[in-house]
């Protein structure tokens, strides 16, 4: 069975990202998925990747991939390509995996596949990945015709299933270029510390929208994604009003999420919004306008004031927690 090369994804304490699982779920339709591990830890990770079907894990360890941005990853996974020669690479659908995937399919002379929420293999076994275009109006089954299918995947998209792979580590041999080294990373400021789920990676996630009214408003939206564990997101009106941080803007041009639910409140559904958090599996609106767009796409909608709808919920949530 042809190789499925994965990209892990570490998280913040060197661990194995969930979307990393999430990929290995999906490259086991396609073949026998291999991760690239870069940098060091991979002893640590091999029980978690082996859990997930890992069956190898390559092993690049050295400190080139904390040294400098993307391409020291993209050109690792270009000379695995040229001598795995693999069915398909899976990368995280992240702003760093996608700037990889397309870096990789230019060296790699291969077609590339970005934002997909799927991917099977098709008659012939080439891996098929479903994208949602044009803000979600549209749904295409894309195959890659050149090189190698590279293909980003959503975090979220796909549910991470156990089943048990060898996770034999192989070590890789790799020295960056000199053009790959051209930019150095000089510093990193951590994130503030937040008991709140990653925005990207989150279960689910309550959004809110002009109709807040103000940054006091949008304290109700914390304090029901605080009720539910849940990540916080916001609309474009309220990121450029400054009520909340931009890094938290759902949408066109800001995060794409694909949780299992998303509540949006005072959100009116435009279009750049629903370009974001369409891929939701469940939508909860809450919106006091029953003409509001943001209920052609709601699972379930409330017509309300949200400052009279998420009181009564908090009420709920809270009355089952006692
Ligand atoms: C190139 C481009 C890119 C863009 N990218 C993005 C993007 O990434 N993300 C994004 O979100 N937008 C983006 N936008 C902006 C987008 O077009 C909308 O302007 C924006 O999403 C509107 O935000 P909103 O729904 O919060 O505000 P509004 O459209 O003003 O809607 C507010 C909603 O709240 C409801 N409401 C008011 N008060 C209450 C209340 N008390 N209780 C309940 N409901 C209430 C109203 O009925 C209304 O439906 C982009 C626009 C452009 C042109």
């Amino acid at each position: 069975m042809a190789e499925v090369l994965v990209l892990a994804e570490h998280s913040a304490d060197g661990g194995v990202k969930q979307v990393t699982l999430e990929l290995l779920t999906a490259a086991r339709r396609l073949g026998a998925p291999s991760v690239v591990w870069t940098g060091p830890g991979a002893d640590a990770a091999a029980a978690r990747l082996a859990e997930y079907g890992a069956e190898k894990v390559y092993v690049a360890g050295g400190a080139e991939f904390d040294e400098y941005v993307v391409a020291p990853k993209a050109e690792l996974l270009a000379q695995l390509v040229a001598s795995v020669t693999p069915a398909a690479v899976l990368v995280a659908g992240t702003t760093e995996g996608k700037e990889i995937a397309g870096r990789l399919a230019v060296k790699a002379a291969s077609g590339v596949l970005t934002d997909a929420v799927n991917v099977v293999p098709g008659d012939d076994g080439a891996p098929v990945a479903e994208q949602p275009n044009f803000g979600g109006a549209i749904t295409v089954h894309s195959v890659v015709t050149a090189g190698t299918p590279v293909i980003a995947l959503r975090p979220n998209a796909v549910s991470p299933e156990r089943s048990p792979g060898a996770a034999t580590l192989q070590p890789v041999a790799f020295a960056a270029s000199d053009a790959a080294k051209a930019t150095t990373i000089t510093g990193r400021t951590p994130a503030e510390p937040s008991q709140r789920p990653e925005l990207t990676e989150a279960q689910v996630i309550v959004s809110g929208g002009r109709g807040t009214g103000s940054p006091e408003g949008f304290q109700v939206i914390e304090e029901l994604a605080d009720a539910l564990g849940a990540a916080v997101g916001a609309s474009r009106a309220v990121t450029d009003a400054g009520w909340y941080p931009h890094q938290f803007q759902v949408g066109q041009t800001g995060k794409t999420v694909s949780p299992q639910l998303y509540i949006a409140a005072g959100i009116s559904g435009a279009i750049q919004h629903r370009a974001g958090m369409q891929t939701a599996k469940t939508i909860i609106a809450i919106n006091k306008d029953p003409e509001a767009p943001i209920f052609e796409i709601a699972d379930y909608g409330v017509v309300g004031d949200l400052f009279t709808v998420i009181p009564q919920l908090l009420d709920e949530i809270a009355k089952r927690h006692r």
